[in-house]
């Protein structure tokens, strides 16, 4: 079995998470991707959504498609949720299973400074989701201090949307037609998020 990990705060989750998410799948030929929603991320600041609300949309984010699994560990363990506990709870479900991390470009730099990143290299292939541009930009350097072997480079398409401006469209009162899935913006309208 070929387990991939993509973790995130989805506040809200997008098509860019949607698209990477799934070339993801076919490109490490996976046997099922698991979306893990942070319940806090140690080095991100505090999201304001409820972390249920960011569940219940990372779920209609993936709707039944049987490629992809949402699960609540790190939303139930609560707390600051460490990557490294996340892996071995996952290893542990799947016996003899080849874990693959996914991991932003833009979050690699701070790699290094997570709990324990040797030990989540030895439990996972860790996979670097790099944003293929149209100029066809370089794969970036793994940062000095990396642990373990080579990581994974894995080019996928190029979605500029970023939850950042899904709230700051929101808040201003501007449309989200296409940056996310009905479902996830009905979900949006009914609890009244980002307002
Ligand atoms: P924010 O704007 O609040 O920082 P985000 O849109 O980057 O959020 P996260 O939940 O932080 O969303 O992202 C989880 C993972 O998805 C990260 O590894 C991030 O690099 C990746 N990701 C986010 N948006 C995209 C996108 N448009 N295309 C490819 N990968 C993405």
């Amino acid at each position: 079995m070929r387990i991939g990990i993509f973790g995130g705060t989805f506040d809200p989750p997008h098509l860019g998470h949607l698209l990477v998410a799934s070339d993801a799948v076919e490109q490490l030929g996976l046997d099922r991707l698991v979306l893990v929603p942070a319940a806090a991320q140690p080095l991100k600041a505090r999201s304001g959504t409820p972390a249920e609300a960011r569940l219940a949309m990372v779920r209609r984010l993936v709707g039944d498609d049987p490629r992809f699994l949402v699960d609540p560990i790190e939303i139930e363990r609560g707390g600051l949720s460490f990557t490294v506990e996340t892996l071995q709870a996952l290893g542990a479900r799947w016996p003899g299973a080849t874990l693959y991390l996914l991991v932003g470009a833009d979050v690699l730099p701070s790699f290094p400074r997570w709990h324990e990143p040797a030990r989540i290299r030895q439990l996972a292939t860790l996979v670097i989701l790099t944003r293929a541009g149209a100029d066809g930009a370089a794969a970036p350097a793994a940062p000095p201090g990396l642990p373990g072997g080579a990581p994974v480079f894995l080019p996928t398409r190029r979605v500029d949307v970023s939850s950042t401006e899904v709230r700051a469209r929101l808040a201003a009162g501007r449309s989200i037609r296409g940056f996310v899935p009905e479902s996830v913006a009905d979900h949006i309208r009914s609890a009244g998020l980002y307002r």
